[in-house]
């Protein structure tokens, strides 16, 4: 059960603490200075479940972005480069300890900001945060280049440098997880970053910038600059002064973020969405998929790149699996996210609920069978202005439906039936995206099967969502390009640089005298 990822501790505290001090005020972070906008805007951001102000935030656009980029091109050329790889790696280490010993606070700071339930934010985003700080602490001296066996009497070797002043553009659905996939690779590596949080969730990202102050980096190594879109990011994509781009949001904008540096021919990494199949074969421990369809799309309310929305399930036990499945669903605890007892929160903004509400409607037109949700719930006092949704299944989904292939981000299942393997797999990678998929069958050679026709870039058998900071993750198709995590994480924040040196102390002798 989805229990297994709350290790019985208790919970939170600062919960209370963070009702009581609101509105909090942010400024920009750049150059190791807390600054506010040059144009000296500010802009809020929503606690979503109460459509309450969380933070009056400082609002970047090109000018600051320009002093950000300049910040970090310094202190990339000057300080930083002169720090060891394992001082690096002492320093993230030490970042990982901070974050690890604020992590409740933190937890419920994201937790006001996004929505997110506090179980969520505590046992499963702060613990990969750490994780992931703590694993590329350690790969920090691991960054090696090699010998290349070439002919004659030449010696050559590679070396694994930095690409320089990297961008990071992050969106909202895991803020603090997702900056620390950004800044974690990019700081082993010697880089330096502009990091743009997402205008809905800026909150936790600045409060890590207090953290890798309190760590000692140098100034300018980390900056933050939180804004919107179309101004902060779009100045941030298209910046001449940068080497890198590392975005993670939509697949649509993701191509705005290629076009944009392609100008400069900046180098691009991106991780977009999905519309994951999530297959469920007859010989499958039904009690098993059940809890892994409720894990792959309910989570975090279903705002997951990575959600399971097509659920694929043979049609000899559609009936029995409808049935546990949204026996299952209306059981899910909806309500404060604050409360340790919660399992759904609101989703992270208005405009998010319009989008959730907007494919109900068109998945009804469209002749899909609602079987549980479909509305936002009834809740009390100061949660009835919140964004909630009630966790939704629709049955009877052919997946060329648009319900079937466009991502929705919210908590919306789509079930849909197949007869045979081979449809299945047809139907299953007839999708624009990539990202992932799971699997659930007792058979092995068919989890294999399944696991080698399946064209994304995870596979889960017989469970599903799990990540860890060692193994790579990334998508095929429209879902992006270049893996984050692992080893694969530091080939997106470093370049190749070969080296030949003559051994024989003679001339070329080419062009002959
Ligand atoms: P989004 O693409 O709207 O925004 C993501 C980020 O890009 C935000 O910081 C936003 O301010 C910025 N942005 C928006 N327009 C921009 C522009 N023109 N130029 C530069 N930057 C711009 O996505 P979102 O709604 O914040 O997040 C949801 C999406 O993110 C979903 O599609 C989801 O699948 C995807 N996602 C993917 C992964 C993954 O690893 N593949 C992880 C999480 C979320």
């Amino acid at each position: 059960s989805d229990e297994r990822f709350v290790r019985g501790e208790e919970a939170v505290s600062a919960q209370q603490a963070e009702k009581s001090s609101m509105p909090r005020r942010y400024q920009l972070f750049i150059g190791g200075q807390w600054v506010d906008a040059e144009s000296g805007k500010t802009f809020n951001s929503i606690n979503p479940a109460t459509g309450e102000v969380l933070a009056e935030v400082a609002e970047a656009d090109k000018a600051d972005i320009d002093k950000a980029v300049e910040a970090a091109r310094r202190a990339f050329e000057g300080r930083w480069s002169k720090v060891s790889a394992r001082d690096r790696g002492r320093l993230l280490y030490k970042l990982a300890q901070l974050i690890d010993a604020r992590a409740k606070e933190l937890a419920a700071l994201e937790t006001a900001d996004n929505g997110k339930p506090i179980r969520e934010s505590l046992y499963v985003d702060l613990p990969e945060v750490v994780e992931h700080f703590e694993y590329f602490a350690g790969m920090a001296t691991k960054i090696e280049g090699e010998t290349i066996p070439v002919p004659g009497r030449l010696f050559n070797y590679t070396v694994r440098e930095p690409v320089g002043v990297c961008g990071a553009i992050i969106p909202w659905n895991y803020p603090l997880v997702m900056a620390a996939w950004k800044l974690a690779p990019a700081l082993a590596a010697g880089n330096t970053v502009v990091l743009k949080p997402a205008e809905q969730t800026p909150v936790t990202a600045l409060e890590l910038g207090r953290l890798i102050q309190e760590a000692g980096f140098p100034d300018g190594v980390v900056n933050i600059v939180p804004g919107f879109g179309e101004t902060a990011g779009a100045a941030l994509a298209s910046h001449p002064g940068i080497d890198k781009i590392a975005f993670t949001g939509s697949t649509e904008v993701g191509k705005k973020i290629a076009r944009a540096a392609a100008e400069n021919l900046t180098k691009v990494s991106l991780e977009l969405g999905g519309k994951s199949p999530n297959i469920i074969f007859a010989d499958a421990d039904l009690e098993q998929a059940v809890n892994g369809a409720l894990m792959g799309i309910f989570f975090n309310q279903g705002q997951v790149c990575t959600a399971g929305s097509r659920i694929f399930v043979d049609e000899r036990i559609k009936d029995d699996f409808l049935a546990q499945f949204r026996e299952r669903a209306e059981r899910i605890r909806l309500g404060d996210p604050m409360d340790k007892q919660t399992q759904m929160g609101p989703q992270v903004s208005e405009e998010q609920l319009k989008k959730v509400k907007y494919y109900v409607h068109l998945a009804h037109e469209e002749g899909a069978t609602l079987v549980t949700g479909g509305e936002q719930p009834q809740l009390e006092g100061a949660l009835a202005r919140g964004y909630f949704f009630r966790p939704t299944i629709f049955a009877d989904v052919k997946n060329e439906m648009r319900v079937a292939q466009e991502e929705i981000f919210g908590p919306v299942a789509a079930v849909i039936t197949f007869k045979d393997e081979e449809e299945l797999i047809e139907q299953a990678n007839r999708t624009i995206y990539g990202l992932s998929a799971g699997v659930w069958t007792r058979d092995i050679v068919r989890a294999h099967r399944l696991a080698r026709e399946i064209r994304a870039g995870v596979v889960w058998i017989n469970t599903y969502n799990i990540f860890n900071a060692a193994s790579p993750f990334g998508g095929y198709k429209q879902s992006g390009y270049g893996r984050e995590m692992g080893k694969h994480a530091i080939e997106l924040y470093t370049q190749v640089k070969s080296v030949w040196i003559d051994l024989s102390g003679r001339p070329l002798g080419w062009y002959s005298r």
